[in-house]
């Protein structure tokens, strides 16, 4: 019985935080998240958009949420669970999503009880050091806004 509490008590603080694809964290990394996301364009997509290095973020995120992603196959079983997560956020437009949101919609896109139950999507998120998944904090997005105001 006490054991059953501590383990509810867990799962209710992983399930508090929203995480995002955090463009901070590529640039602390000295990643390219613009280069990351590409590969994610369609064929037409990439053609369309060219070569061109200087696509910005933003621009890219709504192509592929708007178009590149809307395909069943996006998010597919015979890829990693980490990777299936970055796609339902390229999917999403990187709107923030809570572990339990994650967990229900890997497991109606996937079918699979196992692989995407909440515990196992928190250790993942935990752990990523490649897609840059970061818990959402307090801290305005725009900090050049916030300090404004004195
Ligand atoms: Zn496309």
């Amino acid at each position: 019985m006490k054991a059953k509490m501590d383990k509810e008590e867990v799962t209710t603080t992983q399930v508090d935080s929203r995480w995002f694809i955090d463009a901070d964290w590529f640039q602390q990394n000295k990643r390219s998240l613009s280069g990351l996301i590409q590969n994610y364009l369609c064929p037409r997509c990439r053609k369309r958009l060219g070569q061109n290095a200087s696509v910005p973020i933003p621009k890219l995120m709504a192509t592929i949420k708007n178009c590149c992603a809307n395909t069943p196959e996006f998010v597919a079983p015979r890829l990693p669970i980490l990777e299936n997560i970055f796609r339902l956020f390229l999917a999403n437009g990187n709107q923030p999503l809570g572990i339990a949101e994650l967990s229900q919609q890997l497991r109606e896109r996937l079918g699979d009880t196992y692989r995407t139950s909440p515990e196992i999507i928190s250790r993942l998120l935990r752990r990523d050091q490649y897609y840059g998944l970061r818990p959402v904090t307090d801290q305005p997005v725009f900090p050049e806004t916030a300090t404004k105001s004195n």
